[in-house]
C-alpha cells in the first residue's frame, strides 16, 4: 500500500515516521508555509498542572508525554539524536496559598495514575528563585519533576530526519485535492501522485485544502506570538514555568529563554508581529521573571494555532471517501499531544485496530 501525508509539521511529521516504521510505502509532502504552528510552539510538555482541564484531551496529552522518552530513543536509534526534549521539571505558580494547595493536590492526583509525574513538592520563593533565578519575588511554586520541554523545530527536523533515513520520501510542494469516484485523488505542483490512503495533516490550513472535497471543518488559525530571548548564563537545566495565565517561560540550551504567548482569535492567517502583541508577551513575562528585562531579544516568532470547537483534535476517517484520513485541531496543545495524534492518524490509515475510542474526535463533528 503506498500513503500520502500532506503537512510536515509535528502531526504530519509523526504519522509519516509511524507508518515508516510499520514498513509502509509513505511519501510525505509539506509546503512550508509562513506560521508553521511547530516551528513557532514554545515546547511545554507538561500536562500534570494544566489551565486545560478537558478528562478527554488529558487523556490523550498523558499517554503522548509518556511515549515520549521512547520516541526519542526511536528517533536516535534512527539517526536523528538532535530533539531537543529533555525532562526538565516544571514550575507552577500561584500567589496564594490556596491556588498552591490546588496545584499540589492536581499532580498528586494525577501521579496516582502514572508515575511518569515524578516528584511533587511545594517551594518557597527563594527555592524556587533557585531553580529559575528570574522569578519574581512573590511568587511560590509546586515543583513537578516530570515536567518536560521539546523544541518544536528540532524535533520536527528529527522527525524527518529519521522519516527519510527509514526509507521515506519528502518533497517539497503545494497539495491539492480532488474527488474521482468515490476517492480522493492528490496532485503536488498541479502533478498527480498516486496514493492508496492519503493522509491530511495541514494545520491550521486544513480547509483550505478540504474545500474542493466539498468538506469545512470547525477550524480556525489563531495566531501566536512567541519572544525568545538570551542570557548569558547556561539555562539548559532550567524548568518549565507555569504562571496561572498563559504567558510561560521555558529554557533551551545556551542562555535561550522562551516567553509566551498570543493567543488571538479572528486572527485569520494575517502573518505579522504587532506592537500590541509583543508587548502583551514582554509586559506579561517580565511581569513573572523581572530579572529577564536585561535579556537580549533575539527572536519573535509567529505561528497559527490548529484550533477546532473545543480544544479537542479533529481525528478521523471521512466516510464519504475510501481513502481520507483528516487529523488536525491540535491547538495550543499539539507539542505535547502530536506524536500519539500522529500514531493514531497512521493506524486509522492502515486499519491498524485502535485500543481506545475516539468518535468524540470526528474531524466533522460540528459542536
Ligand atoms: C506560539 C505557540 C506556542 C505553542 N506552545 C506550545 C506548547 O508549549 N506546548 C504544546 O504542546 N503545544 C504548543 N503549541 C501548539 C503546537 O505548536 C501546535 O498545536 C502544533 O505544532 C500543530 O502541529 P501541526 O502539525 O498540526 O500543524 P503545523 O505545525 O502548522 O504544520 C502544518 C503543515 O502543513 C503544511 N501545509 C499546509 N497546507 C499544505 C498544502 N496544501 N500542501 C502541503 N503542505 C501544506 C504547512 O506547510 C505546515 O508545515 C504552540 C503553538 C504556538 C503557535
Amino acid at each position: 500500500m503506498s500513503y500520502l501525508v500532506v503537512g510536515g509539521g509535528i502531526l504530519g511529521a509523526s504519522a509519516a515516521y509511524e507508518l515508516m516504521k510499520q514498513g509502509q510505502d509513505v511519501t510525505l509532502v509539506d509546503s512550508q508555509m509562513e506560521g508553521q504552528a511547530t516551528y513557532a510552539g514554545a515546547g511545554i510538555v507538561c500536562p500534570w498542572v494544566s489551565a486545560r482541564k478537558d478528562p478527554d484531551l488529558y487523556a490523550l496529552a498523558r499517554a503522548s508525554a509518556i511515549r515520549y522518552p521512547e520516541l526519542v530513543e526511536s528517533l536516535r536509534n534512527d539517526g536523528a539524536d538532535d530533539t531537543g526534549y529533555r525532562l526538565c521539571g516544571a514550575l507552577a505558580l500561584a500567589e496564594d496559598e490556596a491556588t498552591l494547595q490546588e496545584l499540589y493536590q492536581e499532580a498528586v492526583t494525577k501521579r496516582e495514575e502514572t508515575s511518569f509525574v515524578g516528584d511533587v513538592k511545594t517551594l518557597s520563593n527563594q527555592e524556587a528563585q533557585a531553580m529559575f533565578p528570574p522569578l519574581a519575588d512573590d511568587v511560590k511554586a509546586v515543583y513537578v519533576s516530570g515536567g518536560a520541554r521539546v523544541d518544536g523545530a528540532k524535533l520536527n527536523r528529527a522527525l524527518l530526519q529519521a522519516f527519510q533515513n527509514c526509507g521515506g520520501q519528502y518533497l517539497e510542494g503545494s497539495v491539492s485535492l480532488e474527488v474521482s469516484g468515490d476517492h480522493v485523488v492528490a496532485y503536488i505542483n498541479e502533478e498527480r501522485i498516486e496514493a492508496d490512503e492519503i493522509i491530511v495533516a495541514t494545520g491550521a490550513w486544513t480547509n483550505d485544502l478540504l474545500k474542493p472535497l466539498g468538506l469545512e471543518l470547525l477550524l480556525e488559525p489563531q495566531r501566536g506570538q512567541i519572544a525568545h530571548l538570551t542570557l548569558i548564563e547556561e539555562t539548559a537545566d532550567w524548568p518549565v514555568v507555569l504562571p496561572q495565565s498563559s504567558h510561560y517561560m521555558l529554557a533551551f540550551e545556551a542562555g535561550r529563554v522562551v516567553m509566551g504567548a498570543t493567543r488571538e482569535a479572528d486572527s485569520g492567517f494575517d502573518y505579522r508581529l504587532t506592537a500590541g502583541g509583543v508587548h502583551d508577551v514582554l509586559h506579561e513575562g517580565l511581569a513573572v521573571a523581572p530579572d529577564l528585562v536585561e535579556a537580549t531579544l533575539e527572536d519573535v516568532r509567529i505561528g497559527f494555532r490548529p484550533m477546532g470547537p473545543d480544544g479537542k483534535p479533529l481525528l478521523g476517517r471521512v466516510n464519504a471517501f475510501s481513502n481520507l484520513t483528516v487529523a488536525t485541531g491540535l491547538g495550543p496543545s499539539g507539542l505535547t499531544i502530536g506524536p500519539y495524534i500522529g500514531k493514531l492518524a497512521a493506524q486509522l490509515a492502515t486499519g491498524t485496530k485502535i485500543d481506545q475510542t475516539i468518535d468524540h474526535l470526528d474531524p466533522l463533528r460540528q459542536t
